[in-house]
């Protein structure tokens, strides 16, 4: 049976391209499988409770029914502390202390300028720090994210791969991030460590989602082994693109499924916009 899901963050209103990708999941799950709604609301600074409401609204002014409840990820934060722990015990996580602005500086420093495609890769500062220094500056309340140890993670996991719709075994490339967080210093937890965490939990089958994500599973894939997780399938879907061929951009206001309603549009209508839309 097909377990999947859409995993919105309520930072704004939903826009065509997630009513896109929600029919997405929906529709693969129609015949006999499950659709599970997930709210990912880990960031305090944009996410937002009237944009929660907003998406329920919306998913149900769709027609596009969810399984049993919602799952929102700023009610489990103690569970993605222990998951943060058994990683720590391993000795596959390390506290980084830095700010953007010294990372940054320390990238601009160095010869090589490593960016990947998930952003710029830590040069790994923090890493090389004793114990006792860690847990020095932990006492002293400096603030502080929590990373990934790649290297110690990626040798203990060994070779790993996924299985990708349409596309078959995809390798994974473990250092594709470098040192990702995976807790935030304004969160207990960071997006790559909470959505493997809750889709292990949830026991998704079929990880859908836009194709925007798909670097994101080579660290997904890594996390669910050092974790002792299943891994599901992935189907990573085109974006929308405009009729200019440029991406769908969220900025378009007029493109929100609310806007859409009020305009009175039809909720079929605005799937087949999704559908011409669609890249
Ligand atoms: N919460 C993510 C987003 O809104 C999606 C996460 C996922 O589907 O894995 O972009």
């Amino acid at each position: 049976m097909i377990v999947t899901r859409f995993a919105p963050s309520p930072t704004g209103l939903l826009h065509l391209g997630h009513a896109w990708s929600a029919l997405q999941g929906r529709r693969r799950a129609q015949d006999g499988g499950r659709f599970l709604l997930r709210i990912e609301d880990i960031d305090p600074g944009r996410c937002r409770p009237e944009f929660d409401a907003a998406i329920l609204e919306d998913m149900g002014w769709l027609g596009l029914d969810w399984w049993n409840g919602v799952r929102r990820q700023s009610q489990h934060f103690d569970d993605y502390r222990a998951v943060l722990g058994r990683l720590e015990d391993e000795g596959l996580v390390y506290p980084c202390f830095c700010t953007r602005k010294q990372i940054e500086a320390e990238i601009a420093a160095s010869a090589a300028a490593p960016h990947g495609p998930l952003g710029l890769i830590y040069p790994g500062t923090c890493r090389t720090h004793t114990r006792a220094e860690r847990q020095a500056r932990i006492a002293a309340g400096e603030n502080h994210a929590w990373r990934l140890d790649v290297g110690r993670a990626a040798a203990l996991a060994g070779p790993l791969y996924w299985r990708e719709e349409g596309k078959g075994t995809i390798a994974v490339d473990p250092l594709i991030g470098g040192d990702v967080v995976l807790a935030r210093k304004d969160a207990p937890v960071s997006y790559h460590l909470a959505v493997v965490h809750d889709d292990a939990l949830q026991g998704i089958t079929l990880v859908t989602r836009g194709e925007d994500l798909f670097h994101a599973t080579h660290i997904h894939r890594l996390l669910q082994a050092l974790l002792g997780y299943a891994a599901p399938d992935y189907a990573h879907h085109g974006l929308l693109v405009g009729p200019d061929g440029k991406r769908f951009a969220k900025r378009d206001r007029s493109l929100t499924l609310a806007a859409l309603r009020e305009a009175g549009r039809t909720p079929g209508e605005v799937i087949a916009m999704a559908e011409a839309m669609a890249g």
